[in-house]
């Protein structure tokens, strides 16, 4: 597997230097999804402070509950010395510290780094109520992976339409399987990094929640696996569930009435779970609109994901065993099997009950979980224990059959296949989907010259 890799890796990395088109700007994220990314790991864990310390996160902490900083119970190194404990602010800008009044609040003097975006045009020093300074560290947007997702190609056919169309079909799919190859690795090295971080069980625990987000709600599905971690799922498995759906803002209408006949009593046992938890956890309820509900399709609703979620907490050994066997099919069959007795019927807490039965989790998004959380996973094990994952995984990932399209799938298809008879031929496993991604995110959305410089075209030609 690796050497394919490497060999994208290289046609990558090579033939130019990228630039930045001059007024494509990264997108900010809002301060919660900056929170949650940091909180991932996906800034890093070793960074410069603005006063030149070496700063290494040693522990992202919890979610703070009360009020004060935006994360306790974290640790963090300063030029190595011997962890420092304490909390963890973080503000799109420095000087929101002061703005906010955290400066004069007793609540935030365990404080010991504050992270930001933007630095003010003079100097400013982050201090506690008690005039201690406090470590400042300034992350960069700009190096998310999806930061520039603004930048997006036209969907017509590109420079490299030609020498691919003259291309064997075999190098096509060499092409393709090596950029596969690569994305898989890179996702694999991705997981490791959070596992360093958050342990196995919480990694693998967030990251089907952001799979099972979808596009619209990965934010809040990533922001909810965090607060509410598997732990803490784990040590209220009674009401896991009901700490779900509080924590997600669902179940703050207390009448009863709003709801059909048949999903009261549900809804009231949902209630009676999360009632005792609600004070402790009121700060971490995510705000209404942080849900995107209108453009989902109604078998797709969050809520329907939120209880597979659930159950999946809730049956978590069984999850650990069907993964731990490293294959599709038992993987396929742990998803598919899934079962709730209100959920298999209903779209929503308030829609009226479905006559036909629904699956939890359906095809397509198992899949979607496979390629994306499960094959990752699988690879970062195989790698921490031999540094070269077995090419057993990656054929079992090449024979996954392709699902869905979308936009940005058939954008990639136009612009390197145009109207190649090969064209769906080529895009018939989720390997090669995943392959072409990369190959459109690497090249063409890194290309500022209407693909006159792109030197992915020439790479091609080259080869064998
Ligand atoms: S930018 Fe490069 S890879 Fe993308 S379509 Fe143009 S030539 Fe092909």
């Amino acid at each position: 597997m690796s050497a394919l890799a490497e060999r994208y890796a290289q046609t990558r990395d090579t033939a130019r230097v990228r630039e930045r088109a001059l007024f494509v700007s990264p997108r900010i994220p809002s301060e919660l999804e900056l929170q949650a990314r940091w909180f991932a790991g996906d800034f890093g864990k070793h960074f410069v402070s603005t006063a030149g310390d070496q700063i290494d996160v040693v522990q992202f902490g919890t979610w703070n509950r009360e009020a004060g900083p935006d994360f306790r119970d974290a640790a963090i190194r300063i030029n190595s010395s011997e962890p420092v404990r304490g909390c963890i602010e973080i503000d799109l800008l420095d000087r929101s510290w002061e703005t906010h009044g955290h400066a004069i609040n007793p609540a935030f003097d365990t404080t010991v780094l504050h992270v930001f975006v933007e630095r003010s045009d003079r100097e400013f020093f982050t201090r506690t109520k008690s005039n201690r300074n406090i470590a400042q560290v300034c992350i960069d947007p700009a190096t998310l992976p999806e930061a520039f997702a603004a930048n997006v190609p036209l969907a017509r056919p590109g420079r490299c339409q030609a020498p691919l169309k003259d291309l064997p079909a075999e190098r096509v799919c060499s092409v393709l399987d090596a950029a596969a190859q690569f994305r898989l690795r890179q996702k694999a090295n991705r997981v490791r990094n959070k596992i360093d971080a958050h342990g196995r069980d919480e990694t693998l625990f967030q990251e089907i929640a952001t799979a099972l987000g979808y596009k619209e709600n990965k934010l809040p599905f990533t922001l909810l696996a965090q607060r509410a971690p598997l732990r803490l799922l784990r040590e209220n498995v009674q009401n896991c569930e009901a700490l779900l759906f509080g924590g997600a803002g669902f179940l703050e209408v207390s009448d009863l009435d709003v709801y059909k006949r048949s999903a009261r009593e549900y809804v009231r046992q949902l209630w009676e779970g999360w009632w005792p938890h609600r004070d402790e956890l009121q700060r971490l309820i995510l705000p209404a609109n942080s849900w995107r509900l209108s453009s989902t399709r109604p078998v797709n609703h969050p809520q329907r994901r939120l209880a597979a979620l659930a159950i999946l907490a809730r049956d978590w050994s069984r999850l650990q065993r069907a993964s731990g066997k490293s294959s599709v099919d038992a993987a396929n069959d742990f998803f598919q099997a899934l079962e709730h007795p209100f959920w298999n019927f209903h779209y929503t807490l308030t829609a009226a009950a479905s006559p036909k039965k629904m699956a939890l989790i359906g095809e397509s998004r198992v899949a979607d979980i496979l390629a994306n959380v499960l094959f990752p996973f699988w690879v970062a094990h195989d790698l921490q224990a031999s540094s070269r994952p077995t090419t057993r995984l990656w054929d079992e990932y090449a024979k996954l059959p392709a699902q869905l399209s979308n936009r940005r799938l058939e954008t990639a298809a136009t612009r390197l296949f145009g109207n190649d008879s090969r064209r769906q031929e080529f895009l018939k496993t989720v390997a090669h989907q995943q392959g072409l991604l990369q190959i459109y995110e690497d090249f063409c959305m890194e290309d500022n010259s209407d693909c006159a410089q792109c030197p992915f075209p020439e790479q091609m030609r080259k080869w064998t």
